[in-house]
């Protein structure tokens, strides 16, 4: 069941995408060898409620976190925990709150420090293709060409491994609802775009191949080659010529560059 969003939906779906990345930023201020991704979960919780917000992954099928922190061979739904983050590492940090009964969800990796220079490439390709994809989530077009252009981007040119088994998603009043919009597929295929569908899309890239496996706290996903792997999410709208996107990587890409022990691209 597809639910398309009213305009008076859509901006309340607006101040939730901004609250989460609102929180990115605050926690990326925050982020150093060093600090543990229990202690940026919990400044990323603190701010969500502060703000009015409630985090939308605790509790979510028994998730324990306000956030999926996902470092380096983790693909995505990573806990936080105690180990200190160190020079060279990265971070997807993935996140969402609901606000007046509406969900944001984005995510963004970070880099520590110095690290090499095949997976600053991976972020960079990793991150223009979400905007590859955004340019053809317009009116007409289906969701095969969104996938398509994720695919083409990371796997074709770049050869890294797309991972098949997590897909991007509908969002609203739920987290995840219909249509899944998968990080690969064939152009023309796939539901018809329309005015007014809200979409998390979301490219799960591997440096490596694009075989993962659930590690056994039943949660966290690993790449099958202990390779590492980016991940980049911002929450659209479909409209006629150009999607609305309701996230925001502004401000995080602002306290990227201002915090010195991250690399931004
Ligand atoms: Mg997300
Ligand atoms: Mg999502």
């Amino acid at each position: 069941m597809i639910y398309y969003k009213t305009n008076e939906e859509i901006e309340l779906l607006r101040i939730s995408n901004l609250l989460v990345s609102a929180t990115l930023a605050e926690v990326a201020s925050h982020i150093k060898p060093g600090a543990t991704t229990n202690q940026l979960d919990k400044i990323a919780e603190a701010f969500i409620r502060d703000n009015g917000g409630v985090p939308a992954f605790k509790g979510y099928k028994g998730f324990p976190f306000t956030c999926c922190m996902s470092i380096n061979e983790a693909v995505v739904h990573g806990f936080a925990n105690d180990v200190p983050l160190k020079d060279g590492d990265i971070v997807s940090i993935d996140t969402g709150v609901v606000k007046n009964g509406y969900v944001g969800d984005s995510a963004y990796t970070f880099a520590i420090g110095e690290i090499a220079e095949e997976i600053k490439n991976l972020l960079k390709v990793t991150k223009e293709s979400l905007y590859k994809g955004i340019e053809k989530a317009t009116v007409g077009n289906r969701i095969g060409d969104i996938s398509w252009a994720i695919q083409e981007h990371t796997e074709k040119k770049h050869g890294y491994g797309v991972v098949r088994e997590l897909t991007g998603h509908g969002v609203g009043k739920s987290l995840h609802e219909d249509p899944e919009v998968p990080n690969y597929g064939r152009r023309g295929n796939g539901l018809k775009l329309q005015d007014g569908l809200v979409i998390a899309i979301e490219p799960m890239i591997n440096l490596g191949n694009k075989e993962i496996f659930v590690a056994d706290d039943d949660w966290t996903i690993v790449t099958q080659d202990g390779k590492v792997s980016a991940h980049f999410e911002h929450s659209i709208v479909v409209r006629k010529n150009k999607a609305d996107i309701l996230s925001s990587f502004v401000d995080i890409e602002k306290a990227e560059k201002d915090n010195v022990h991250l690399f931004s691209n």
